[in-house]
C-alpha cells in the first residue's frame, strides 16, 4: 500500500460503470455510509472502485507470483487511489466454503474451544464412562502424600487390565523389578512361584510395590513408591488404601491415577487428547459414519445414526467440561452459551489455562449478540444461514480477530435485522472503527445514515442518470440540500403517503394453518386473508422464516404438486382459494454468467428473432440461433460465449478478466457484423433496460417485459448484465418483474422475502406501487420486511416474537398497521417511532 500522511483514501476520476469521473475523500479511521437510489453508482464506487483497487494493490505488493496476475486483471476505472489500505469486503454474495461450515467454525469460537476442551476438560473412558484422573506425577504424589496419618497404603502398578493371556511375561518383569507380589485378579499373590493363567480367561495383575502405614516421616516413601509404579506400568498407578484400625481388613479406597490417557478402569486407551480430537473437519475427531457431516444420505439427509448429528467419535464425545461435552455446548443458544461459560468456576491449576482462552471466545459471543444473533447456535450450519445472517456474523468475527488499519467495506449489513437493532448494530461498526479501522458501509437505513461520520449520497438517479456525487459531508449538512432525496428524506419531507388499508371480513377468503410445531413455532394457528397486502414483521430469528418459507409456501406447494411430505403443522383450509404460487427470494438467478436479465426474462429470443429478420443476417443465412451466446456458432469460441475468463492462481481465489478474443463481446466477427438500427448483437446486449424501452418501443412483444423491469426499479440494469453480478435484492426484483409479466390469474399467492432489500426510499415508493397494483388485480402478496415504511402500507401485518429463538415463535398480534403500532411489541415501537409523513 502506498505510505501516504494523508488522512483520507482520496479517489480521483473514477469512472467504474456509471460513475461521472468523480472525485471523493473518504476519511481514514471514520465510519462512511453511501447511500443513493437503486442503480445509483454506490456499489461500482465501493466495491468495484476503492475495493477492488485495494485488493489489487495488495496483490502487487504480495509478490512476484501474485504480481504477474495483476497485469491482467482489469484495472478499475479510476485515474488514482491514494492513502488506500487493505481491503477487506464483507456482503451477502459470498457463500459458505465447505458444507461442514458451521457458525462456531466461521467464527472461529470453534477453534478456541477445541483447545480449551483439550487443555482442561475431564476425559472419560467412551467405553465404560470412568472418569480418568490424569495428572502430572508429582500432582499424584501430592495426591497420596495427603493420606491421613496411619492410613493403611498399598501402591499399586496396574500392568494388565482385562486382557486375555497367560501373561508370563508380566510376572517375570515384576520380578525383575524386585518386587516380590502381584495383584492378580482380586487375589494377592507371592511370586515365589508365578502363577499359572488360563490363556482363555481375560485377567488383570498389578504389581506390589509397597505397602506401608502412612506417616510423617515416610514422604519421600510415598514418592519413591508412586514413581516406580509409574515407570513399571508406563503411566498408571493405583491406590488401596484402608483407614487406620482396621487390621487385617480388605482395602476400604480403591483410586486410579494415570499420566496417560488409558482407562484404568477397563484399560481401553484413548488417544491423546488435542485440539484436533474435537474437530469434525480431522480424521482425528470426526464421527467415522457420517465423516463429520453429522447427517447420512444424498438426496434425503438422515441424521447420522452414530453421532446423531453431533459429528465428532465417541472418544471425543465422552470428554466432558463441567459435564457438557463440546456437542452439548455447541447445541446452546449463544446466549446461554455466553452465561454458562461465565458461570464456570475452574481451580488454581486450571484457571490459568481457561482464563486466556475464554478471553477469546466471551467477547466473540457478545460481538455476535450485538450484531442481534443470539437466538443461534455454534453448531448451525453456516449454509443454512440467511444472507443477511452470515454477513452480521462475518461482522462480528472480524470485529473479534482485531485488525487494524484496515478499510472494511460492506453492503447494507441491517438487512434481515430488525429496526430495534440496528443501534446495536451501529455501536458494533463503530467499535470496528475504533479500533483503528476505515469502514464504508453501503446502507439505506436511516439510523445508518444519520450516524455516519461522512454521509455520499450518490444520483440523482440509476445507471446513465446516476454516479454523481449530489451531497457529501455530516448528515446534517446532507440534510440541507435540496437536490438530495435522501436529505429530504431525512428531514421528513420524503415518505410513503399512508395508504389507507383495505378492509378485512373476519370471514372473508383465507389461508389458515393450523397447529404449526418447527424450529421456535410450537402449536402455532396463523390466519392469511386473501387478496390482501400482508406483511410478517419480527426481530430476526422471531420465527417469520419458519413460519413463511417452511410452511405456508410448503403447504400450498405440496396442495398443487400432491407430492407427499412430512407435514408439521395439523391443518390447513382455504387452498382452494389459490391457483398459483409464485415464491420470490433473493437466490441468484443464475449461478453462471451465462445468465443475464435479458435471457432470465425470456427477452432474448425475440430480439434474436429480430436480428435474423434483417436483410444483413437473410444474405448471410443466419437464423435466430446465430444470435446465442450460449450455444452454436455465432459466439467467441475463446471463452464460450461468457465474454470472460477465468484466470486461476495457486493459494488464491481465481480472477475474472475479460475474454481477450472477443474483448468481452461474448460473439465472433461474423455476428458482430449484422446490424439492426444501427447496432450489433453486442451493443444491444449492453444496452440499459430504459435504452433498450426506448429501442425497441415498436415491439408489442417486448414492451410488456420491459415495462414490468421498469416498474420494479431495474430500467438501469443493463441487458446482458452478468447474473452473478446482481445483487440479492435485483435478483429478486428481477424475479418479481418475470412474475409479472406474466398473465396474471387474480388468484396468485405472491411470497417475497426483504423486497426492499437494496432500495432507497424513493424506490420503495415505487414497489409499493408494484405490489398495490398485484393486490389490486385480485392477488394476494405476502412480504417478509423489516421496513416501517412497507409495512405501513400494508393491508394486514402478522408481528412475531417478542425474540429470536426460543424466547420467540410466538404471533404477538395481527391486525392493520394502525392497530400494531398500538402495541408495545418492537414492531409495535418501530411503527411509532418511523418518521411519519
Ligand atoms: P447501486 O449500488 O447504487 O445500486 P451499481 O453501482 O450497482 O448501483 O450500478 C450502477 C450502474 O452500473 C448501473 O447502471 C448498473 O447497471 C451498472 N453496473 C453495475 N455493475 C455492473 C457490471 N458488472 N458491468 C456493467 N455494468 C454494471
Ligand atoms: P426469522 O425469519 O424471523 O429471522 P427463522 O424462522 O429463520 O426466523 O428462525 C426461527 C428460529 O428457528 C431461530 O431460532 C433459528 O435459529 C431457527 N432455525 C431456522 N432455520 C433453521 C435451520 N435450518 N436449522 C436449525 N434451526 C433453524
Ligand atoms: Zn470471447
Amino acid at each position: 500500500m502506498e505510505a501516504t500522511a494523508s488522512s483520507f483514501i482520496e479517489i480521483r476520476g473514477a469512472r467504474t460503470h456509471n460513475l461521472k469521473n468523480i472525485d471523493l475523500d473518504i476519511p481514514r479511521g471514520k465510519l462512511t455510509v453511501l447511500t443513493g437510489v437503486s442503480g445509483s453508482g454506490k456499489s461500482s464506487l465501493a466495491f468495484d472502485t476503492l475495493f477492488a483497487e485495494g485488493q489489487r494493490q495488495y496483490l502487487q505488493s504480495l509478490s512476484s507470483y501474485t504480481r504477474q496476475f495483476v497485469d491482467q486483471m482489469e484495472r478499475p476505472n479510476v485515474d488514482s487511489i491514494r492513502g488506500l489500505q487493505p481491503s477487506l469486503c464483507i456482503d451477502q454474495h459470498q457463500g459458505v466454503s465447505s458444507p461442514r461450515s458451521t457458525v462456531g467454525t466461521v467464527t472461529e469460537v470453534y477453534d478456541y474451544l477445541r483447545l480449551l476442551m483439550a487443555r482442561v476438560a475431564m476425559p472419560a473412558c467412551h467405553a465404560c464412562g470412568a472418569p480418568i484422573d490424569r495428572q502430572p506425577p508429582s500432582a499424584i504424589v501430592a495426591a497420596v502424600r495427603q493420606l491421613p496419618e496411619g492410613t493403611r497404603l498399598t501402591v499399586l502398578a496396574p500392568m494388565v487390565i482385562g486382557r486375555k493371556g497367560g501373561h508370563a511375561d508380566v510376572f517375570e518383569r515384576i520380578v525383575k523389578a524386585g518386587l516380590i507380589r502381584a495383584w492378580v485378579d482380586d487375589e494377592i499373590i507371592e511370586l515365589e512361584s508365578p502363577p499359572v493363567l488360563s490363556p482363555r480367561r481375560e485377567h488383570s495383575i498389578s504389581a506390589v510395590v509397597d505397602r506401608l502405614v502412612v506417616r510423617v516421616d515416610n514422604a519421600e516413601r510415598i514418592e519413591q513408591a508412586v514413581m516406580s509404579a509409574l515407570q513399571l506400568s508406563d503411566g498408571l498407578v493405583s491406590t488401596h488404601t484402608a483407614p487406620a484400625g482396621n487390621a487385617g481388613g480388605e482395602p476400604l479406597l480403591q483410586r486410579l491415577y494415570s499420566t496417560r490417557f488409558a482407562c484404568a478402569a477397563c484399560g481401553t486407551s484413548l488417544p491423546e487428547i488435542e485440539p484436533r480430537t474435537f474437530s469434525f473437519n480431522s480424521a482425528y475427531g470426526a464421527c467415522q459414519t457420517c465423516e463429520g457431516f453429522g447427517s447420512v444420505g444424498e438426496e434425503q439427509k438422515a441424521l447420522c445414526p452414530a453421532c446423531h448429528g453431533r459429528r465428532l467419535r465417541p472418544e471425543s464425545l465422552a470428554i466432558r467440561l463441567h459435564g457438557y461435552s463440546i456437542a452439548d455446548i455447541v447445541q446452546l443458544p449463544l446466549n446461554d452459551c455466553q452465561r454458562w461459560l461465565q458461570g464456570l468456576a475452574f481451580d488454581a491449576d486450571t484457571l490459568p489455562v481457561a482464563e486466556p482462552i475464554l478471553k477469546e471466545i466471551l467477547p466473540r459471543l457478545q460481538y455476535l449478540a450485538d450484531v442481534g444473533l443470539s437466538y443461534l447456535t455454534l453448531d448451525r450450519s453456516a449454509d443454512s444461514l440467511s444472507g443477511g445472517e452470515l454477513q452480521r456474523v462475518r461482522l462480528a468475527t472480524s470485529v473479534g480477530t482485531g485488525l487494524i488499519g484496515v478499510c472494511y467495506v460492506l453492503d447494507e449489513p441491517s438487512i434481515g435485522l430488525h429496526p430495534r437493532d440496528t443501534q446495536r448494530l451501529i455501536d458494533i461498526l463503530r467499535s470496528l472503527q475504533r479500533k483503528g479501522n476505515t469502514v464504508v458501509v453501503v446502507e439505506h437505513d436511516e439510523t445508518m445514515m444519520r450516524a455516519a461520520d461522512l454521509l455520499v449520497d450518490i444520483g440523482p438517479g440509476a445507471g446513465k442518470q446516476g454516479g454523481e456525487i449530489i451531497a457529501s459531508g455530516p448528515p446534517k449538512k446532507v440534510q440541507k440540500v435540496a437536490e438530495s432525496l435522501t436529505g429530504r428524506y431525512l428531514l421528513g419531507r420524503l415518505g410513503i403517503a399512508n395508504a389507507a388499508s383495505r378492509t378485512i371480513e373476519s370471514e372473508g377468503p383465507a389461508l389458515e394453518v393450523i397447529g404449526i410445531t418447527k424450529n421456535n413455532l410450537v402449536d402455532v394457528s396463523v390466519r392469511l386473508p386473501l387478496g390482501r397486502l400482508v406483511g410478517i414483521t419480527g426481530v430476526s430469528g422471531s420465527g417469520k422464516s419458519t413460519l413463511v418459507h417452511d410452511t405456508l409456501v410448503l403447504a400450498v406447494e405440496a396442495h398443487f404438486s400432491g407430492r407427499k411430505i412430512a407435514k408439521h403443522w395439523k391443518r390447513v383450509t382455504g387452498l382452494e382459494h389459490i391457483d398459483r404460487l409464485v415464491e420470490i427470494d433473493q437466490s441468484p438467478i443464475g449461478r453462471s454468467p451465462r445468465s443475464v436479465p435479458a435471457t432470465y426474462c425470456g427477452l432474448w429470443d425475440d430480439v434474436r428473432k429480430i436480428f435474423a429478420a434483417t436483410r444483413d443476417a437473410k444474405q448471410r443465412g443466419f437464423k435466430p440461433a446465430r444470435f446465442s451466446f450460449n450455444a452454436g456458432a455465432g459466439r467467441c469460441e475463446g471463452c464460450a460465449g461468457q465474454g470472460r475468463q477465468k484466470l486461476e492462481m495457486s493459494f488464491l481465489e481465481d480472477v475474472d478478466v475479460p475474454c481477450p478474443d472477443c474483448g468481452g463481446k461474448r460473439f465472433n466477427r461474423a455476428t458482430l457484423s449484422v446490424h439492426f438500427k444501427g447496432k450489433n448483437i453486442a451493443q444491444v446486449l449492453d444496452l440499459t433496460i430504459d435504452e433498450a424501452a426506448e429501442f425497441f418501443e415498436n415491439f408489442d412483444s417486448l414492451r410488456r417485459t420491459l415495462k414490468s423491469l421498469q416498474d420494479v426499479g431495474l430500467g438501469y440494469l443493463s441487458l446482458g448484465q452478468r447474473a452473478t453480478t446482481l445483487s440479492g435484492g435485483e435478483a429478486q426484483r428481477l424475479k418479481l418483474a418475470a412474475e409479472l409479466a406474466k398473465p396474471a390469474t387474480g388468484r396468485t399467492l405472491v411470497v417475497l422475502d426483504e423486497p426492499t432489500t437494496g432500495l432507497h426510499v424513493s424506490d420503495v415508493v415505487r414497489l409499493v406501487d408494484v405490489l398495490q397494483g398485484l393486490v389490486d388485480r385480485g392477488n394476494t402478496v405476502l412480504v417478509i420486511e423489516h421496513h416501517m415504511e412497507l409495512i405501513r402500507c400494508c393491508d394486514w401485518v402478522i408481528d412475531m416474537g417478542p425474540e429470536g429463538g426460543m424466547g420467540g415463535g410466538r404471533v404477538l398480534a395481527v391486525g392493520p398497521p394502525t392497530m400494531i403500532a398500538k402495541t408495545d411489541f418492537p414492531t409495535g415501537i418501530a411503527l411509532r417511532n418511523g418518521l411519519a409523513p
